[in-house]
């Protein structure tokens, strides 16, 4: 392990070298809910690699299919067409929430949302995005541009040059007009219109959201909130565009957080658990906005045969394994296992989270709600000592995410509750 902190501190750009623990974790080996350092200890992943292996690392079903792929069609470039990609292109069209029909098909999260904004731009002829507060959307300068957590960005939030303007989230719990749901009448969701009524022009590209902000705190807005957003975008002449890169593919408790919502994203992007691991990412769009570029643009590894044919194996795997009612199912027990800790504990300010995407935020206590950032990554820290990865989140780190393999067992939930209540016990003491 010496040895390769020292290539990390020598060889890594300082950007790179952020790791998630004290004492760095090397990691050798995944097999479906674990992972295995480079000294062999085993460790119960509740964090899937930035709730990317949805289906557990190393998937055998899903790593035969990768195989067979492998071996027979690597790579072409978008200037061919390949079975894969195209059955993939039907598959995302059957699955996604109604009207959602044509992709278009990148290697990350960052570039299906700077490539949702373009084709927005375009359909709209407006400049104009507005993302909302605490929102992360990527490290390109279009998506970074519409992140809006300090600490992941030096880009300017908002920039004017880019059009960029930013709304409210729906953050109930620190509620920026001290207001409460449902009396609040959406207070956060309906001030958009007043940002928009505010500008000179007064027609705008999109307004683009997460459902479930996921590096933001896992910020779960209150019912009623998208469809106010959807309502306004729509209203003043944009699109809707919901980055469903962490929230989608199962990890809600349905196969996309706007799944049987009422809410309908006119353009949709996904990455992450798309391909379970593979880089692979996607905007889909509604017929006619997909079609409103017209001239050629090009994505090298786009929508490669290799990671098109492991998302069609992830995909069947979700549907046949019914992963996403699985995720519904043993999000509630560690809902619950969760809610307990929090009764013990005097840190915890909320649970908040739907399915497997669940999350804690710690406070230094219930009134201030001053944001107990050393407390949460100590708490990390004692989890991964004891065999246990949970991840962070939000803007002050305080906020302990959880998001294990859609896979996980009752007994596997009860062995990560456990060894979460414990290192509770031990850091509070
Ligand atoms: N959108 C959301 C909602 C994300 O959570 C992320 C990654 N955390 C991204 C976009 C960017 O994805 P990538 O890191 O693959 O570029």
């Amino acid at each position: 392990t010496e040895q390769y902190l020292a290539k990390r501190d020598k060889y890594l750009m300082a950007q790179a070298r952020h790791q998630l623990y004290r004492k760095p974790l090397i990691v050798e080996r995944g097999s479906m809910e674990y992972l295995y350092d480079i000294e062999g200890r085993e460790y119960l992943d509740c964090f899937s690699g930035i709730l990317v292996t949805n289906c557990g690392h190393c998937n055998p079903e899903i790593n035969a299919a990768a195989r067979e792929q492998l071996d027979k069609l690597q790579h072409t470039s978008t200037f061919f067409l390949t079975r894969p990609m195209l059955d993939l292109a039907e598959k995302l069209a059957e699955i996604t929430p109604e009207g959602l029909v044509r992709s278009f098909f990148v290697n990350s999260g960052s570039e299906a949302v700077d490539g949702a904004i373009l084709l927005a731009r375009k359909y709209t002829g407006s400049k104009t995005i507005i993302p909302v507060k605490m929102a992360y959307h990527g490290r390109t300068q279009l998506a970074s541009s519409c992140t809006n957590i300090s600490i992941y960005s030096d880009e300017e939030p908002g920039s004017e040059v880019l059009n960029i303007r930013f709304g409210y989230n729906g953050y109930c719990y620190r509620c920026p007009f001290q207001a409460k749901y449902p009396e609040c009448g959406l207070k956060c969701a309906h001030a958009v219109e007043e940002l928009i009524r505010q500008s000179p022009e007064k027609q705008i590209a999109a307004i683009l959201v997460e459902p479930i902000q996921g590096v933001g705190g896992v910020i779960t807005p209150p019912p009623g909130y998208l469809e106010v957003l959807e309502h306004i975008a729509h209203y003043y002449g944009g699109l809707l565009i919901i980055d469903e890169v962490q929230s989608g593919l199962g990890r809600t408790g349905r196969m996309f957080a706007t799944s049987e919502s009422g809410v309908s994203a006119d353009i949709l992007c996904l990455g992450k658990g798309l391909a379970n691991g593979l880089p692979l990412a996607a905007y889909i769009a509604k017929d006619g906005i997909g079609e409103s570029i017209d001239y050629p643009t090009f994505s090298t590894f786009g929508g490669n045969p290799l990671s098109s044919a492991t998302a069609l194996a992830t995909i069947d795997y979700l549907i046949e394994h019914r992963l996403a009612e699985k995720a519904e199912r043993a999000g509630e027990r560690f809902r619950q296992g969760l809610e307990e800790i929090a009764r013990e504990s005097r840190w915890v300010g909320e649970v908040r989270g739907r399915g497997l995407f669940l999350a804690m935020e710690l406070v230094r206590e219930p009134g201030s709600k001053e944001p107990a950032t050393e407390e949460t990554l100590a708490i990390i820290n004692e989890c991964k000592e004891n065999g246990l990865i949970v991840g962070k989140s939000g803007p002050f780190t305080n906020v302990l995410r959880v998001g294990p393999a859609l896979t996980i067992t009752d007994e596997q939930i009860d062995q990560a509750l456990a060894i979460l209540r414990r290192a509770f016990k031990t850091v509070e003491e």
